[in-house]
């Protein structure tokens, strides 16, 4: 199952969410709340489902 994986808008480097999800189900929560801990600026980043996008990368799940 891919990840839904955000974007750094200081580093604009990938942050996993650890959330796992398939594209349907993703499609009935674009509007949920999501509060990432960015692991390269180190600050939280605000947004919804809808800003992120789903990724199959296996090393990101990897990052801290
Ligand atoms: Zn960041």
């Amino acid at each position: 199952m891919p990840q839904l994986v955000f974007r750094c808008p200081y580093t604009n480097q990938p942050i996993p969410s650890g959330i796992v999800s398939g594209k349907s189900s993703l499609q009935q929560t674009l509007d949920t709340p999501i509060s990432v801990r960015c692991p390269h600026c180190g600050f939280m980043h605000h947004g919804t489902v809808a800003d992120g996008y789903l990724s199959d990368e296996p090393d990101l799940t990897a990052s801290p």
